[in-house]
């Protein structure tokens, strides 16, 4: 999985892609009566990632663009690791990409009762049996993909002695690990998921649903794909792990199935991302080991850090129509992720000032009192208004765009150099005041130019450099949380000799008390600007109007590896 996708060479979207395809052929074909019914089936076990946006955006999108429906479906066949607050997470984080799944809101557990009734036909067919041996007994004999396995020694018992098990297994006569009940395929197939797959097993634990109803909990490979049927879906779609599956669910949806109609699985390939990890098992394990604060830490490719962090819906799915779907794995560049929400951002966000390392300039020169600059919100879009900002004889300036001793091609302020504040004055720096044991510079004294303002006789004055600024007496102090990388390696979970954790970036977040026009001082949870010159922030979920807190969302350009 090394082919990473460079930047876009145009949208993968024109034309039908192959699930278009399908469909179309179905259509056409006049399948299913002309309908079209998909569903999106998480499992409620962790938050959603962007890996599931992707299943979403196709799953809902195919309803949409074929005038079908598509229903919220969540397998929940494992009570221990699943509960409510992933199910209302993962409902939010739906209607947040912007999509409706009407009352259609389901659950594997709704049909506990039909697929307990299927898997006993099954036993009275001679096509499943309880099996008294543990897990890894039966681990050991199934064989490998070249070699057949061997059948359990209770592979024969009567249809009615495993009834009666499989009925007080249920019953809760039997501890957990001690019975099992599998489907009876082919201990020889080349398929080893039909292999006489695990179909039921004990778990004494209470479910969020169906309470302390059931002992025996379906496996997800014996609910997913008789749900789908159940629900008349006519194109299951799903990531191409699931493609080796597939003959497992065909052979039990033969043996329920009455008519013609039967479910269309179609795998396409996972959304993988460099310098993340995309498993909720692995997304769970940072939350509980507090390697992040939580499912929605702003570094997290989950879409509540997302949000969090300041990504739009609009560019996420801008970003995975471009990665499209295809039939091959492949590792996409994070660096495609970001483009789009720049790009997003850069049309929505108003541009706003803050000095994130302030570094004060006295305008020696400056007498003025009570003078405002006008500045325009966004260039991009007129409509977005301007606004003011209160200007002085002390400013921020940020400290990169000063330097004492600089090289040639240094536009910015510098000794005996002249640089123009955006919007306003050009000053000319005089003197550099320094701290006598660091050496480190406190202050630069500068003279403004009185008519370099716009509409003075020297508004065009020639300066090769415009740098931001804030008034030193009106600015607000912001916290900001600069993001980086969650891991420094491409593919933390590349090598299985090396734990992902060590990959770590351990310089991911880093805090600190930045500068802002004060204008901020009213911005919302969750309101976006663009800082200017710096690039993309979000007021966090944290902050207060006492003590704003901003995330950075993106830089203005990819500027991986060049800090
Ligand atoms: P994970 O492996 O991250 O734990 P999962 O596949 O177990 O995810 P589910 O809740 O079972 O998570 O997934 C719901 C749907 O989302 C499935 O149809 C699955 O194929 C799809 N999906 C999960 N991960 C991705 C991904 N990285 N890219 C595209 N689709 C995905
Ligand atoms: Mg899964």
């Amino acid at each position: 999985m090394n082919n990473i996708s460079e930047e876009p060479k145009g949208d993968r979207s024109k034309g039908p892609n192959f699930i278009e395809s399908i469909i179309e052929n179905d259509l056409r074909a006049g399948k299913n009566n002309g309908k079209v019914v998909t569903r999106f089936p998480p499992e409620p076990n962790g938050y959603l990632h962007i890996g599931h946006a992707k299943a979403i955006c196709l799953d809902f999108g195919m309803a949409e663009k074929y005038g079908g429906i598509c229903n919220l479906r969540f397998d929940d066949t494992n009570p221990v690791k699943e509960s409510v607050e992933y199910i209302d997470s993962i409902k939010e984080d739906i209607r947040w990409l912007g999509f409706d799944w009407g009352d259609r809101e389901f659950y594997a557990s709704d049909y506990f009762d039909k697929l307990y009734k299927f898997a006993e036909a099954l036993i009275e067919k001679g096509l499943a049996y309880v099996d008294d041996q543990s897990s890894e007994d039966i681990a050991s004999q199934k064989g490998t993909p070249t070699q057949p396995g061997k059948e359990s020694p209770f592979r024969n018992r009567s249809a009615a002695e495993s009834l009666d098990l499989f009925q007080k297994m249920n019953r809760g006569e039997f501890p957990e690990g001690s019975r099992v009940l599998r489907a009876k395929i082919d201990m020889a197939s080349p398929n080893m998921h039909m292999r006489d797959p695990v179909i039921y097993r004990i778990i004494k634990a209470p479910h969020h649903r169906t309470g302390s109803k059931w002992n025996v909990y379906p496996m997800y490979d014996f609910a997913h794909g008789q749900s789908d049927y159940f629900e008349g879906i006519t194109h299951s779609l799903c990531t191409l792990e699931f493609e080796v599956h597939r003959p497992l669910y065909d052979w039990l949806i033969d043996q329920l199935k009455t008519g013609d109609y039967r479910p269309r699985q179609i795998e396409f390939n996972r959304l993988n991302l460099t310098y993340t990890v995309m498993s909720k098992r692995l997304l769970l394990q940072l939350v509980n080991e507090r390697e992040v604060s939580g499912w929605d830490d702003p570094r997290m490719p989950t879409l509540s850090g997302m949000r969090r962090r300041g990504y739009t819906p609009e560019a996420i799915k801008k970003f995975i129509t471009r990665i499209g779907y295809t039939k091959v794995e492949a590792l996409n560049d994070i660096g495609l992720l970001e483009h789009a929400v720049r790009e997003h951002l850069n049309q929505i966000t108003p541009r706003v000032f803050a000095v994130l390392d302030p570094l004060k300039v006295v305008i020696t020169n400056y007498q003025k009192s009570g003078e405002e600059i006008e500045l325009i919100n966004n260039p991009e879009e007129p409509s977005m208004g301007s606004r003011k900002i209160p200007f002085g004889r002390e400013i921020y300036i940020e400290r990169s765009d000063f330097m004492e001793d600089p090289p040639g091609k240094f536009f910015r302020l510098k000794p005996g150099g002249e640089v123009r504040l955006k919007g306003a004055y050009v000053v000319v720096c005089d003197k550099v005041v320094k701290d006598a044991a660091t050496g480190e510079v406190t202050e630069v004294h500068c003279s403004y130019l009185p008519e370099t303002r716009s509409g003075g006789a020297e508004a065009n004055r020639k300066v090769k450099g415009t740098i931001h600024w804030v008034p030193v007496s009106e600015a607000i102090d912001i916290e900001v949380r600069l993001y980086d990388r969650l891991f420094v390696a491409e593919e933390p979970t590349a090598s299985k000799d090396v734990d992902f954790r060590q990959h770590l970036n351990p310089e991911s977040l880093k805090i600190i008390t930045a500068k802002a026009e004060p204008s901020l001082a009213e911005a919302k949870h969750g309101d976006l600007f663009q800082f200017q010159r710096l690039g993309y922030y979000c007021v966090d979920s944290e902050s207060t109007p006492e003590a704003p807190v901003f995330n950075q969302t993106v830089t203005l350009k990819d500027r991986w590896g060049k800090r």
